[in-house]
């Protein structure tokens, strides 16, 4: 089932394509299962793609499995995973980055320098080798969302992008490949997180519309949690992340914070209740 390079373009079917840094969970699967909903063909992609990590993150130390990953996917009937080689990807002499404006630049764009244009230059290599119809982004990386929509349409790439719910543990907490770098003390610290999204989506929902006082309630229960070191906290306009000019049909709450040494994401449209 691993494959080395393109090859699954059949004349009158259609290719859904997942991509994923591996290390597996519920959250990819769930992407599966919708590219499988939608498409004749599901391929998945694995890659740990060096150039959206920056100096001192996590590349090396990334959780990587990929007997684990190939049994989850036979299991999910994937047709395909797409695992290529960081020679295949990043040849020695290859200089060409693809650099996304405007909604990549505030937030992860200015607290990860390059990684954006990482992303969006593996995202086009992927397009380019599996040649999908759709290809499926989860909710729970939003802004990559966005420039990957941004990308998408700028470049003319012919991909419909897809974006799935983000799937969350009982408790709340998203699902990450990074969660298995949390002791206890750490997991339970970064409830904050989505205890901190629902706190605003119920503000919200009592009638607060004013971004700054929604930004305060999202600070608040982040900075009552002392494990938490809260990189961003913001309230968006989903279009820009940027912070909104008006009344919008939706907002979006933003959070990255760091626990001991693992930096997590998480999201919600306020205008949304709170799932759970
Ligand atoms: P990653 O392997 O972390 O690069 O993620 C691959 C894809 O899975 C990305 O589109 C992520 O947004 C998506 N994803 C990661 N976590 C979740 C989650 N908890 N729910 C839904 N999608 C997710």
């Amino acid at each position: 089932m691993l494959e080395a390079s393109r090859r699954w373009r059949v004349e009158g079917r259609s290719i859904g394509l997942v991509p994923t840094m591996g290390a597996l969970h519920a959250g990819h699967l769930s992407l599966v299962e919708l590219a499988r909903g939608e498409n004749d063909i599901v391929v998945v992609s694995i890659f740990v793609n060096p150039i959206q990590f920056g100096p001192g993150e996590d590349f090396e130390r990334y959780p990587r499995d990929l007997a684990r990953d190939t049994q989850m996917l036979a299991r999910a009937e994937v047709d395909a995973i797409y695992q290529p080689s960081l020679q295949v990807m990043y040849p020695r002499d290859s200089t060409t980055r693809v650099h996304v404006g405007g909604v990549a630049e505030p937030l992860e764009g200015e607290r990860r320098p390059g990684h954006f244009e990482g992303v969006a230059t593996v995202v086009t290599k992927l397009f380019a080798a599996v040649e999908p119809d759709r290809a499926y982004f989860g909710q729970k990386d939003a802004q990559q969302v966005a420039v990957v929509q941004r990308l998408t349409r700028d470049l003319d790439l012919g991909v419909e992008v897809r974006v799935g719910p983000i799937v969350r543990e009982p408790d709340g907490l998203a699902l990450s490949s990074r969660n298995v770098y949390l002791d206890a003390g750490e997991r339970k610290a970064a409830l904050a997180l989505s205890a901190a999204l629902r706190e605003a989506a119920t503000a919200y929902a009592s009638g607060e519309r004013d971004p700054d006082r929604l930004h305060a309630v999202l600070e608040a229960r982040l900075r009552a949690e002392p494990l938490v070191q809260v990189d961003y906290a913001e309230v968006v306009d989903p279009a820009t992340f940027r912070k909104p000019a008006g009344a919008l049909s939706e907002l979006l709450a933003v959070v990255a914070a760091r626990i001991g040494k693992t930096r997590l994401l998480d999201n919600h449209d306020l205008t949304k209740p709170f799932p759970g």
